[in-house]
Protein backbone atom coordinates (compact mmCIF):
# COMPACT_ATOMS: atom_id res chain seq x y z
CA UNK A 1 0.00 0.00 0.00
CA UNK A 2 2.97 2.60 -0.16
CA UNK A 3 1.48 3.93 -2.87
CA UNK A 4 -0.85 5.52 -1.40
CA UNK A 5 1.74 7.68 1.00
CA UNK A 6 2.91 9.10 -2.63
CA UNK A 7 2.53 13.10 -2.24
CA UNK A 8 0.45 15.07 -3.92
CA UNK A 9 3.01 17.00 -6.11
CA UNK A 10 0.55 19.70 -8.49
CA UNK A 11 -2.98 20.22 -8.79
CA UNK A 12 -3.15 17.42 -11.21
CA UNK A 13 -1.83 14.89 -8.86
CA UNK A 14 -4.23 16.45 -5.93
CA UNK A 15 -7.18 15.49 -8.11
CA UNK A 16 -5.78 12.11 -9.25
CA UNK A 17 -5.19 11.53 -5.21
CA UNK A 18 -8.73 12.54 -4.27
CA UNK A 19 -10.07 10.53 -7.17
CA UNK A 20 -7.47 7.76 -5.83
CA UNK A 21 -8.61 8.22 -2.01
CA UNK A 22 -12.28 9.03 -2.84
CA UNK A 23 -12.97 6.07 -5.18
CA UNK A 24 -10.42 3.52 -5.25
CA UNK A 25 -8.88 2.72 -2.35
CA UNK A 26 -12.40 2.27 -0.14
CA UNK A 27 -12.62 -0.92 -2.40
CA UNK A 28 -8.52 -2.13 -0.73
CA UNK A 29 -9.41 -0.50 2.34
CA UNK A 30 -12.43 0.58 5.05
CA UNK A 31 -13.70 4.30 4.56
CA UNK A 32 -12.63 4.39 8.33
CA UNK A 33 -9.10 3.36 7.57
CA UNK A 34 -8.64 5.59 4.47
CA UNK A 35 -9.31 8.20 6.61
CA UNK A 36 -6.88 7.45 8.77
CA UNK A 37 -4.38 6.57 6.85
CA UNK A 38 -4.94 10.16 4.95
CA UNK A 39 -4.96 11.67 8.58
CA UNK A 40 -1.67 10.21 9.38
CA UNK A 41 0.31 11.12 6.15
CA UNK A 42 -0.90 15.21 7.05
CA UNK A 43 -0.23 14.64 10.90
CA UNK A 44 3.39 13.48 10.10
CA UNK A 45 3.68 15.71 7.42
CA UNK A 46 2.76 19.30 9.68
CA UNK A 47 4.85 17.80 12.51
CA UNK A 48 8.11 17.53 10.21
CA UNK A 49 7.34 21.18 8.78
CA UNK A 50 6.96 21.87 12.62
CA UNK A 51 10.08 21.33 13.51
CA UNK A 52 11.97 22.75 10.04
CA UNK A 53 10.02 25.75 11.01
CA UNK A 54 11.92 26.23 14.40
CA UNK A 55 14.94 24.70 12.60
CA UNK A 56 15.22 27.37 10.18
CA UNK A 57 13.75 30.73 12.68
CA UNK A 58 10.88 30.60 9.96
CA UNK A 59 7.12 31.88 9.75
CA UNK A 60 4.49 30.19 8.07
CA UNK A 61 2.62 32.70 6.27
CA UNK A 62 -0.96 31.56 4.83
CA UNK A 63 -3.33 33.36 2.45
CA UNK A 64 -7.34 32.94 3.78
CA UNK A 65 -7.58 30.98 0.04
CA UNK A 66 -5.03 28.27 0.94
CA UNK A 67 -6.12 24.93 1.24
CA UNK A 68 -7.66 23.72 4.76
CA UNK A 69 -4.25 21.73 5.81
CA UNK A 70 -1.93 24.58 4.83
CA UNK A 71 -4.12 26.92 7.01
CA UNK A 72 -4.36 24.71 10.22
CA UNK A 73 -0.76 24.81 9.86
CA UNK A 74 0.35 28.13 9.58
CA UNK A 75 1.38 30.70 12.12
CA UNK A 76 -0.83 33.64 10.62
CA UNK A 77 -3.41 33.37 7.80
CA UNK A 78 -4.70 36.52 6.62
CA UNK A 79 -5.78 38.81 3.55
CA UNK A 80 -2.92 40.54 1.19
CA UNK A 81 -2.52 43.59 3.56
CA UNK A 82 -2.30 41.32 6.96
CA UNK A 83 0.43 38.71 5.92
CA UNK A 84 2.11 41.68 4.51
CA UNK A 85 1.97 43.86 7.28
CA UNK A 86 2.90 40.22 9.74
CA UNK A 87 6.16 40.35 7.00
CA UNK A 88 7.77 43.41 7.57
CA UNK A 89 7.85 43.05 11.48
CA UNK A 90 8.21 39.56 11.58
CA UNK A 91 11.89 38.84 13.91
CA UNK A 92 12.08 35.24 12.14
CA UNK A 93 14.48 34.89 9.72
CA UNK A 94 12.68 33.24 6.88
CA UNK A 95 8.70 33.73 5.62
CA UNK A 96 7.69 30.87 3.94
CA UNK A 97 4.51 32.43 2.33
CA UNK A 98 1.89 30.26 1.15
CA UNK A 99 0.06 32.60 -1.05
CA UNK A 100 0.54 33.54 -4.73
CA UNK A 101 3.86 35.12 -6.64
CA UNK A 102 3.00 38.73 -5.84
CA UNK A 103 2.10 38.20 -2.64
CA UNK A 104 5.86 36.86 -2.12
CA UNK A 105 7.29 39.82 -3.45
CA UNK A 106 5.52 42.20 -0.85
CA UNK A 107 7.10 40.29 1.26
CA UNK A 108 10.39 40.83 0.21
CA UNK A 109 9.37 44.74 -0.36
CA UNK A 110 8.65 45.26 2.87
CA UNK A 111 11.20 42.71 4.68
CA UNK A 112 14.37 42.68 2.75
CA UNK A 113 16.60 41.47 4.94
CA UNK A 114 14.72 38.25 5.45
CA UNK A 115 14.41 35.00 3.21
CA UNK A 116 11.36 34.93 1.66
CA UNK A 117 10.18 31.66 0.68
CA UNK A 118 7.36 31.01 -1.91
CA UNK A 119 6.83 26.89 -2.26
CA UNK A 120 5.13 27.10 -5.35
CA UNK A 121 7.11 29.56 -7.64
CA UNK A 122 4.22 28.71 -10.30
CA UNK A 123 1.66 29.71 -8.05
CA UNK A 124 1.01 32.91 -9.65
CA UNK A 125 -2.05 35.62 -10.48
CA UNK A 126 -4.06 35.66 -14.20
CA UNK A 127 -5.05 39.21 -12.92
CA UNK A 128 -2.03 40.77 -11.82
CA UNK A 129 -0.57 39.21 -15.41
CA UNK A 130 -2.93 41.19 -16.82
CA UNK A 131 -1.28 44.84 -16.20
CA UNK A 132 2.48 45.34 -17.53
CA UNK A 133 4.98 47.91 -16.95
CA UNK A 134 5.16 48.83 -20.38
CA UNK A 135 1.38 48.91 -20.81
CA UNK A 136 0.80 50.88 -17.55
CA UNK A 137 3.61 53.51 -18.99
CA UNK A 138 1.66 53.66 -22.13
CA UNK A 139 -1.68 54.68 -20.07
CA UNK A 140 0.44 57.18 -17.88
CA UNK A 141 1.87 58.96 -20.90
CA UNK A 142 -2.10 59.64 -22.29
CA UNK A 143 -2.78 60.89 -18.97
CA UNK A 144 -0.18 62.83 -18.01
CA UNK A 145 0.13 64.08 -14.16
CA UNK A 146 -2.84 61.38 -13.25
CA UNK A 147 -1.75 59.49 -10.77
CA UNK A 148 -1.87 55.70 -10.03
CA UNK A 149 -3.84 53.65 -7.52
CA UNK A 150 -2.49 49.77 -7.70
CA UNK A 151 -4.37 47.24 -5.97
CA UNK A 152 -1.62 44.68 -4.31
CA UNK A 153 -2.53 41.85 -6.77
CA UNK A 154 0.02 43.16 -8.92
CA UNK A 155 3.72 42.54 -9.46
CA UNK A 156 6.72 44.48 -8.35
CA UNK A 157 7.37 46.00 -11.14
CA UNK A 158 4.04 47.44 -11.44
CA UNK A 159 3.89 48.62 -8.06
CA UNK A 160 7.21 50.29 -8.90
CA UNK A 161 5.48 52.20 -11.82
CA UNK A 162 2.23 53.13 -8.83
CA UNK A 163 1.89 56.58 -6.36
CA UNK A 164 -0.07 54.06 -4.25
CA UNK A 165 -1.36 50.56 -3.65
CA UNK A 166 -4.42 49.18 -1.94
CA UNK A 167 -6.36 46.38 -0.87
CA UNK A 168 -9.93 45.03 -1.34
CA UNK A 169 -9.94 46.22 2.75
CA UNK A 170 -8.44 49.74 2.55
CA UNK A 171 -9.31 50.32 -1.14
CA UNK A 172 -12.04 53.35 -0.62
CA UNK A 173 -9.92 55.39 2.06
CA UNK A 174 -6.79 55.06 -0.18
CA UNK A 175 -8.48 56.86 -2.86
CA UNK A 176 -9.97 58.71 -0.45
CA UNK A 177 -6.57 60.00 0.85
CA UNK A 178 -6.03 61.67 -2.13
CA UNK A 179 -6.13 64.64 -3.35
CA UNK A 180 -6.29 64.39 -7.32
CA UNK A 181 -9.99 64.14 -8.96
CA UNK A 182 -8.51 61.75 -11.27
CA UNK A 183 -7.05 58.27 -11.12
CA UNK A 184 -5.79 55.75 -13.00
CA UNK A 185 -7.13 52.19 -11.12
CA UNK A 186 -5.22 49.17 -12.21
CA UNK A 187 -5.39 46.64 -12.43
CA UNK A 188 -9.03 45.08 -11.34
CA UNK A 189 -11.74 46.66 -13.11
CA UNK A 190 -14.58 45.25 -10.68
CA UNK A 191 -12.77 46.86 -7.80
CA UNK A 192 -12.44 49.90 -9.35
CA UNK A 193 -16.09 50.15 -10.16
CA UNK A 194 -16.93 49.13 -6.56
CA UNK A 195 -14.97 51.67 -5.08
CA UNK A 196 -15.48 54.53 -7.57
CA UNK A 197 -19.22 54.49 -5.93
CA UNK A 198 -18.05 56.42 -2.83
CA UNK A 199 -16.39 59.09 -4.48
CA UNK A 200 -16.51 61.78 -7.04
CA UNK A 201 -13.33 61.18 -8.98
CA UNK A 202 -13.21 60.78 -12.09
CA UNK A 203 -11.52 56.98 -12.41
CA UNK A 204 -9.86 55.35 -15.75
CA UNK A 205 -10.31 51.48 -14.71
CA UNK A 206 -7.94 49.36 -16.28
CA UNK A 207 -9.44 46.17 -17.98
CA UNK A 208 -8.43 42.98 -15.67
CA UNK A 209 -10.60 41.14 -13.26
CA UNK A 210 -10.02 37.97 -11.39
CA UNK A 211 -11.03 35.24 -13.25
CA UNK A 212 -12.12 33.14 -10.28
CA UNK A 213 -14.37 35.67 -8.71
CA UNK A 214 -15.82 36.22 -12.21
CA UNK A 215 -17.00 33.18 -12.66
CA UNK A 216 -19.95 33.71 -9.98
CA UNK A 217 -23.03 34.51 -12.13
CA UNK A 218 -25.90 36.88 -11.43
CA UNK A 219 -28.48 34.34 -12.29
CA UNK A 220 -26.74 31.97 -9.62
CA UNK A 221 -27.05 34.12 -6.76
CA UNK A 222 -30.15 35.07 -7.90
CA UNK A 223 -31.14 31.49 -7.71
CA UNK A 224 -29.93 31.00 -4.27
CA UNK A 225 -31.11 33.99 -2.55
CA UNK A 226 -34.20 33.06 -3.64
CA UNK A 227 -34.14 29.49 -2.26
CA UNK A 228 -32.15 31.08 1.33
CA UNK A 229 -34.00 34.14 1.49
CA UNK A 230 -32.47 34.17 5.72
CA UNK A 231 -28.94 34.07 4.13
CA UNK A 232 -27.29 37.23 3.77
CA UNK A 233 -25.19 37.49 0.31
CA UNK A 234 -22.15 38.55 1.15
CA UNK A 235 -19.47 39.11 -1.59
CA UNK A 236 -15.79 40.60 -2.41
CA UNK A 237 -15.55 43.28 -4.24
CA UNK A 238 -13.35 41.01 -7.25
CA UNK A 239 -16.88 39.96 -8.25
CA UNK A 240 -18.92 41.35 -11.45
CA UNK A 241 -20.49 44.29 -10.80
CA UNK A 242 -24.05 42.87 -11.92
CA UNK A 243 -23.38 40.20 -9.22
CA UNK A 244 -21.87 42.75 -6.52
CA UNK A 245 -25.36 44.44 -6.83
CA UNK A 246 -26.75 41.55 -5.30
CA UNK A 247 -25.02 41.41 -2.32
CA UNK A 248 -25.96 42.51 1.37
CA UNK A 249 -23.07 42.90 2.26
CA UNK A 250 -19.44 43.40 -0.35
CA UNK A 251 -16.13 43.38 1.94
CA UNK A 252 -12.62 41.94 1.96
CA UNK A 253 -12.11 38.08 2.95
CA UNK A 254 -11.24 39.76 6.66
CA UNK A 255 -14.97 41.93 6.82
CA UNK A 256 -16.40 39.04 5.99
CA UNK A 257 -14.99 36.86 9.07
CA UNK A 258 -15.99 39.91 11.31
CA UNK A 259 -19.38 40.49 9.16
CA UNK A 260 -20.30 36.77 9.45
CA UNK A 261 -19.15 36.22 13.65
CA UNK A 262 -20.93 39.80 14.38
CA UNK A 263 -23.90 39.17 12.25
CA UNK A 264 -26.93 37.95 13.97
CA UNK A 265 -27.92 35.35 10.56
CA UNK A 266 -27.34 31.55 11.35
CA UNK A 267 -26.74 31.74 7.67
CA UNK A 268 -24.78 33.01 4.66
CA UNK A 269 -24.09 32.62 1.00
CA UNK A 270 -20.67 33.50 0.74
CA UNK A 271 -19.23 34.86 -2.66
CA UNK A 272 -15.65 34.50 -2.71
CA UNK A 273 -13.02 31.96 -3.66
CA UNK A 274 -13.78 29.03 -1.36
CA UNK A 275 -10.80 28.80 0.54
CA UNK A 276 -12.33 31.10 3.38
CA UNK A 277 -14.78 28.47 4.02
CA UNK A 278 -12.31 26.91 6.60
CA UNK A 279 -11.93 29.71 9.07
CA UNK A 280 -15.43 30.65 8.73
CA UNK A 281 -16.54 27.62 9.92
CA UNK A 282 -14.04 27.20 12.62
CA UNK A 283 -14.51 30.43 14.21
CA UNK A 284 -18.42 30.02 13.95
CA UNK A 285 -19.24 26.60 14.52
CA UNK A 286 -23.20 27.13 15.07
CA UNK A 287 -23.59 28.72 11.76
CA UNK A 288 -24.09 27.84 7.95
CA UNK A 289 -21.83 28.92 4.99
CA UNK A 290 -23.17 28.06 1.20
CA UNK A 291 -20.63 28.60 -1.13
CA UNK A 292 -22.20 30.83 -3.85
CA UNK A 293 -20.53 28.61 -6.51
CA UNK A 294 -18.67 25.78 -7.13
CA UNK A 295 -16.72 27.35 -9.73
CA UNK A 296 -15.14 29.92 -6.78
CA UNK A 297 -11.46 27.70 -7.01
CA UNK A 298 -8.58 29.44 -7.58
CA UNK A 299 -6.07 26.98 -9.23
CA UNK A 300 -3.28 29.11 -8.05
CA UNK A 301 -4.42 29.57 -4.46
CA UNK A 302 -4.69 25.39 -4.54
CA UNK A 303 -1.44 24.85 -5.82
CA UNK A 304 0.53 24.71 -2.31
CA UNK A 305 0.62 21.61 -1.02
CA UNK A 306 2.06 20.48 2.89
CA UNK A 307 4.89 18.35 1.00
CA UNK A 308 5.59 21.48 -1.29
CA UNK A 309 6.00 23.55 2.03
CA UNK A 310 8.41 20.89 3.29
CA UNK A 311 10.39 20.71 0.09
CA UNK A 312 11.04 24.44 0.49
CA UNK A 313 11.70 24.13 4.14
CA UNK A 314 13.95 21.02 3.15
CA UNK A 315 15.96 22.89 0.58
CA UNK A 316 15.43 26.86 1.33
CA UNK A 317 13.80 27.52 -2.17
CA UNK A 318 12.71 28.78 -3.97
CA UNK A 319 13.25 32.29 -3.19
CA UNK A 320 11.70 35.52 -4.44
CA UNK A 321 14.17 38.40 -3.67
CA UNK A 322 12.75 41.76 -5.75
CA UNK A 323 15.45 43.86 -7.08
CA UNK A 324 16.47 47.19 -5.20
CA UNK A 325 15.80 49.21 -8.50
CA UNK A 326 12.21 47.74 -8.04
CA UNK A 327 11.79 47.19 -4.54
CA UNK A 328 12.82 50.99 -3.39
CA UNK A 329 9.66 52.82 -5.82
CA UNK A 330 7.72 49.81 -4.96
CA UNK A 331 7.68 50.05 -1.46
CA UNK A 332 7.12 53.74 -1.58
CA UNK A 333 3.94 52.58 -2.96
CA UNK A 334 3.13 50.20 -0.73
CA UNK A 335 4.23 52.65 2.49
CA UNK A 336 1.75 54.90 1.21
CA UNK A 337 -0.80 52.82 1.51
CA UNK A 338 0.28 51.00 4.80
CA UNK A 339 0.48 54.89 6.01
CA UNK A 340 -3.60 54.89 5.70
CA UNK A 341 -5.82 52.88 8.83
CA UNK A 342 -7.55 50.14 7.66
CA UNK A 343 -11.34 49.77 9.18
S1 LIG B 1 -8.33 34.41 -6.51
FE1 LIG B 1 -8.20 35.76 -8.29
S2 LIG B 1 -7.00 37.51 -7.62
FE2 LIG B 1 -6.64 35.83 -6.13
S3 LIG B 1 -4.82 34.77 -6.92
FE3 LIG B 1 -6.60 33.71 -7.76
S4 LIG B 1 -6.85 34.73 -9.76
FE4 LIG B 1 -5.55 36.08 -8.57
Amino acid sequence: MSSVLIPTLNWFDMHLNIVYYRFCLPYVLPNELVLVVTNMTQESLKADIKALLKERKAVLLAHNYMRDEVQEIADITGDSLALSIEAAKTDAEVIVFCGVHFMAESASILAPEKTVLLPRLDAGCPMADMVSVEALKEMKSKLPGVPVVTYVNSSAAVKAESDICCTSANAVKVVQSMSEMEIIFAPDRNLGSYIARFTDKKFHLWEGYCPTHERLRPEVVKELKAANPDAPFVCHPECNPKVVELADHVCSTTGMYDYCKKSSAKRFIIGTEAGILWRLKRENPDKEFILASPALICPNMKLTSLEDVLEALQQMKPVVKVPEEIRIPAKRALDRMLAIPRD
